[in-house]
């Protein structure tokens, strides 16, 4: 079984956050009794996903609570959309042949046109990821994701996009291993999901077993003139802990509300559910707290996915969250 404490585990989804929020770090908050708790549904997350029927069981949380839980095994690779592209290859490949990546809240469609104009999008002349016959300096083998993924990019794949290479293919056939709980529990304090577990674990997981990722630290990814794009699903891949959202674009199975509210999108980790960013009408939710959660009587507590191009899906964990895994079949 490999958890997501590996030394080799790239960087971009694992060092944020302490300097980001500062939460969690006090007494454990006390339990607030909510007039309406929605339980996790088993029922969303979709059959084509699943490795074997969802199990539920007494497991103990984060805080070392033991709770009723559902344990819920998934395929490393998404039933419900294509996977990638990520990084172009040419100057002249169009949008089709890459995926997004964000800059202040902004998504962009990462096209060879795109890649080349970098130095303009950060105002910074050193970027150059066009070489001079007009092929785009990509991550082309396990080793060059290695060297360039991680904190202190080798100097070597500086002006790259980094992407994991389409012949590395070891993580298609782990599993995601969630355990959620069945009743998500209000708490009066926030948990910064770096203080869960590891400290590198999703935040949550969508229908079709898929992680919901902690932010991408974008800014430890252009200090070395890289980008890592995200497919147009806001998805991409390592090695180690497979394919992971770090933003939510409605490309996977939602749950409509009868009352025009955001779709459900998923569930957090604490047993909360994700929804959608926007309702039906495109107006943006109203009254977030830290966590990017609210209540309403229909619902109860949940949160809302932030807008793609803000590099978040929650802000922290209002509940007691269970845990994931990636584990190899035996
Ligand atoms: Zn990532
Ligand atoms: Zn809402």
């Amino acid at each position: 079984m490999t958890n997501y404490c590996i030394p080799s585990y790239p960087f971009w989804c694992l060092l944020l956050g302490s300097a980001v929020l500062s939460l969690g770090c006090g007494p454990k908050g006390e339990t607030v009794a909510q007039k309406v708790v929605q339980p996790v549904n088993p029922d969303h997350f979709i059959a084509d996903s699943l490795i074997e029927p969802i199990k539920k069981e007494m497991r103990t949380l984060s805080d070392g609570s033991k709770a009723e839980c559902y344990v819920v095994t998934t395929k490393a690779v998404p039933s419900d959309h294509e996977i990638g592209p990520w990084a172009p290859k040419h100057v002249t490949d169009g949008k089709e042949k890459g995926g997004i990546w964000i800059k202040d809240g902004h998504v962009y469609d990462v096209s060879g046109e795109f890649v080349a104009h970098l130095d303009e999008l950060y105002d910074d002349p050193q970027w150059n990821l066009v070489r001079e016959d007009g092929s785009i300096k990509v991550t082309d083998t396990k080793e060059a994701f290695d060297l360039a993924a991680r904190p202190n990019v080798d100097p070597r794949y500086h002006n790259h996009a980094v992407e994991c290479p389409p012949d590395v293919v070891g993580w298609k056939s782990n599993h995601n291993v969630y355990v959620i709980p069945v009743n998500p529990v209000y708490r009066s304090i926030a948990t910064d999901p770096h203080r869960v577990g590891d400290g590198h674990g999703p935040v949550g997981v969508a229908f079709n077993g898929v992680k919901y990722d902690p932010p991408a630290p974008i800014h430890m990814i252009i200090k070395a003139h890289t980008i890592a794009p995200f497919d147009h699903s806001g998805g991409h891949v390592n090695p180690h802990a497979g394919y992971h959202y770090h933003a939510a674009t409605g490309k996977t199975k939602e749950i409509e509300q009868a009352d025009g509210h955001a779709p459900l999108i998923g569930y957090a980790l604490d047993g909360f559910g994700i929804y959608a960013h926007l309702d039906e009408d495109e107006k943006e939710p109203k009254g977030l707290d830290e966590c990017s959660g609210h209540y309403d009587d229909v619902r109860g507590y949940h949160y809302h996915v932030s807008a793609a191009g803000n590099n978040q899906i929650i802000g922290a964990f209002r509940g007691i969250a269970g845990s994931a895994s990636v584990v190899e079949p035996k």
